[in-house]
């Protein structure tokens, strides 16, 4: 759960860059970074807290160049450091890179160890510094069927190797001195998308609300297990792993992660998201006076259920947008006051009334329980809370910050028990064939389910 972006040929390269991690905040709020180069020096500036906090004009006019890459991070592997803040910056033999990475690598522990035992020094906790070293330290001869541009032939063999070693997911962008590359991991657990304006400048961003921004025109994905480099010599794309059947990509991107106005893994979150919500109202029919949205995360899935089952939509919460989403909040306290913070229920249009409630997931239950109480003391007279998701069953291990098992309500109770919990007259998740079917509608294959069945596809 993080963004990156990256600018390739854009004398506002770094102000460009700000724009499109601005875009990619509900990504990650934890801290921010951009790399810049100029050609010849790579310069950083990372800080702790939202974009706007972090670079003020003064910052984006001192980072000079025209190939950025930067990223905004919630912490999952490595946890809230600020050593951990990323563009990730290293000099070594072969020259210097930064790097800034969205996902999480399943055996970073296990290579850490080794590497360490040989004597590599780490200097942050983030499982994206394995990259680094692996790159440094990597000696292997590049795939002989792979045919290298004579730009790519010193540092390219390095990430390949790297690739061959590490596990899990990773959208990563890469900068050099002359160069931007992005890479996307095998199965395409997390999106990655390629833009272009005008002006000729190339863009790389987590996702298109990021192109969108700097007034850039989404050209294609990066192709699960692609490794594709930028520089004056023009676009090259290398597939240096075999890869799987079929790509896995994370299906909750489509839930809840991804904003709306995005187009990922080719196709419209918007779409998706409401087709979910129609599933949802097939599967499951009430009798109630008016469908509400749990803001802004069930927005879409309530539409879906209101136009399919012919019960109307009403704004029967409210909520304060100068609170952050409570789910990405990192600790336990700071969440339950984000969560009492952010909602508010309408009371004219709650009061005695039958009404379906529609959120996005339900994963530690908390939040649903807070939310059923205000409705409640607001009046309601029948709270049916429908989740446009499957009960969430297992933690994710690529780059998703759900809880342990043992704080996953769904993975301890069940259904009965989870409604009894909240205090919802009835609770209904969707079926996870519902959920893939809604996705499948528009031509997408090959998810990530994980979280929702526990069955990895790589650990
Ligand atoms: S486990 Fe769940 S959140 Fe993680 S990648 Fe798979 S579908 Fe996405």
């Amino acid at each position: 759960m993080c963004g990156v972006f990256g600018v390739f040929n854009n004398t506002s390269a770094s102000h460009m860059t700000f724009l499109g991690l601005h875009a990619l905040q509900h990504r990650g709020q934890e801290s921010a970074g951009i790399a810049v180069s100029d050609g010849y020096d790579i310069n950083l500036k990372l800080g702790e807290g939202l974009v706007t906090k972090v670079f003020k004009e003064k910052d984006l006019n001192e980072l000079k160049g025209d190939i950025a890459i930067g990223h905004v991070r919630y912490s999952t592997a490595g946890g809230s450091d600020p050593k951990n803040i990323q563009p990730l910056f290293a000099h070594f033999y072969g020259g210097s890179f930064a790097i800034a990475h969205n996902g999480n690598l399943t055996n970073a522990t296990e290579i850490r160890e080794q590497l360490e035992k040989e004597g590599a020094i780490f200097r942050s906790t983030a499982d994206t510094e394995v990259f680094i070293h692996l790159i440094a330290k990597e000696k292997e001869p590049p795939p002989s069927h792979i045919m290298l541009h004579k730009n790519d032939r010193d540092f390219l063999p390095l990430i390949f190797g790297a690739m061959k070693k590490v596990r899990g997911a990773y959208s990563l962008v890469i900068l050099r001195e002359k160069q931007l590359i992005a890479i996307r991991d095998p199965f395409g657990f997390r999106p990655l998308v390629l833009g272009k304006n005008r002006s000729g400048s190339f863009f790389i961003a987590s996702e298109t609300c990021a192109l969108d921004i700097v007034d850039a025109e989404y050209l294609r994905d990066i192709k699960p297990g692609e490794v594709l480099v930028i520089d004056d010599a023009g676009l090259r794309s290398y597939f240096p792993l075999s890869y799987p059947e079929e790509p896995k990509k994370c299906i909750f991107e489509f839930v809840y992660f991804a904003r709306p106005d995005s187009l990922i893994f080719q196709d419209w979150v918007y779409e998706i998201r409401k087709e979910m919500g129609r599933t949802l109202a097939r599967e499951y029919k009430v009798d109630a006076d008016c469908v509400v949205p749990v803001l802004d995360s069930g927005l879409l899935a309530a539409k879906g259920y209101s136009e399919e089952s012919g019960i109307p939509l009403e704004i029967g919460l409210i909520r304060n947008h100068y609170v952050g989403r409570s789910f990405i909040q990192p600790k336990q306290e700071i969440r339950d006051l984000s969560v009492r913070l952010k909602l508010n229920p309408v009371r004219q249009v709650v009061e005695g009334k039958r009404i379906v409630v529609i959120d996005d997931s339900l994963v530690r239950g908390t939040t649903s329980k807070k939310i059923v109480n205000m409705l409640r003391k607001a009046g309601a007279k029948e709270i049916h809370f429908l989740l446009s998701s499957p009960p969430v069953i297992s933690p994710c291990y690529y780059g998703i910050d759900t809880p342990t098992k043992e704080e996953l309500i769904a993975a301890n109770k069940t259904i009965e028990e989870i409604r009894e919990y909240i205090g919802a007259d009835s609770l209904y998740y969707l079926s996870l064939e519902g959920m893939i079917e809604a996705a499948n509608k528009h031509r997408q294959k090959g998810f990530c389910t994980a979280c929702f069945t526990g069955d990895y596809p790589v650990l």
